[in-house]
């Protein structure tokens, strides 16, 4: 997708609001037929406002309030809402057009680009939720100071969904280790979609499929490593299995998680690695920017294996 595709996602997502204005017209005015009208006449007003200032003449501004405050008077009384009238828009600080008074792009028009250019790593129709997350599949039985897995599990979901509800206020660093088949990956999809949810853009990547792109970067191959540095969420599956490559693995990595911690940005890596076999793999630098215990928060995840 290039930028004239999202603009013209913008065209599209006008035209359904304008639909939605002329449906809202049309149920208001079967029920009060008075506002067609009252509707119109305030439209008049104001199409000739600008006019009336070019040609020196009054201004109409108190007779479009009051207009205005009648329209909102007559919706109320029939339980519309004020403003159920007003225009539509998905984005009112750029009305849908992307682009602010001083041509500067809006927000919703790089988180859009950002999305766009992440599209292969977005979450698309995964089960994983935590309203899905099921206790029951952990065993009950007690193994450590009187707590089971289910009871240590129910206390990771529970740090797992603060941190998403939380985020963007949340450590740079979620680390959730353990070995393999406790449940990892699947707690941080629902992190991830519940982010979204939240309105925020997130991506998941494997470890593999993140380090094969710098490698690729590294040849010379043109790859745009920018989305996966600056999306506000980034979630890091299975860190500990992609190939080492010298000159890659450790400084891309490095440069990833100390970049987007300094920018702010949130990181989620998942990992069958102990923390010290990650000392050992990764080396001192990486492994402190992973334990820093001013901004980092780390899981580790016990017990049996619940994949069938
Ligand atoms: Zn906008």
């Amino acid at each position: 997708m290039s930028i004239s595709d999202v603009l013209a996602a913008y065209s599209q997502i006008r035209q359904q609001n304008e639909l939605e204005m002329q449906r809202r017209r049309r149920e208001v005015y079967a029920r009060i037929p008075s506002l067609e009208d009252l509707c119109g006449k305030l439209e008049t007003l104001m199409i000739e406002r600008p006019l009336r200032r070019l040609s020196g003449q009054s201004d109409n501004g108190e007779e479009i309030d009051a207009l205005r405050a009648r329209i909102a008077a007559a919706l109320e009384k029939e339980g519309f809402g004020a403003h159920y009238l007003d225009p539509v828009f998905s984005c009112a600080k750029c009305r849908d057009t992307g682009v602010l008074d001083d041509a500067s792009h809006c927000d919703c028009f790089k988180k859009r680009l950002l999305e766009d250019k992440l599209d292969a790593a977005r979450l698309t129709d995964d089960a994983a939720s935590f309203e899905k997350f099921d206790l029951g599949r952990f065993d009950a039985t007690p193994i450590e100071n009187g707590r089971s897995q289910r009871d240590m599990m129910a206390r990771i979901r529970d740090i797992c969904m603060a941190y998403a509800d939380s985020f963007p206020d949340c450590s740079s660093i979620l680390l959730l280790s353990g070995s393999v088949g406790l449940g990892k990956t699947y707690v941080s999809k629902c992190i991830m979609r519940r982010v979204i949810e939240r309105g925020y853009t997130a991506a998941g990547f494997t470890a593999y499929r993140l380090f094969s792109l710098f490698h690729q970067h590294r040849l010379g191959e043109d790859v745009d490593l920018d989305p996966i540095f600056e999306v506000p969420l980034l979630i890091i599956d299975d860190i500990g299995t992609e190939p080492m490559t010298k000159n890659v693995t450790k400084e891309y990595f490095f440069d990833l998680i100390n970049e987007r911690t300094a920018a702010g940005r949130k990181t989620v890596i998942v990992t069958n690695l102990a923390f010290h076999d990650i000392d050992e793999r990764y080396g001192e630098r990486i492994f402190s920017r992973l334990m820093d215990a001013r901004d980092s928060q780390k899981i580790l995840f016990k017990g049996k294996d619940i994949r069938y």
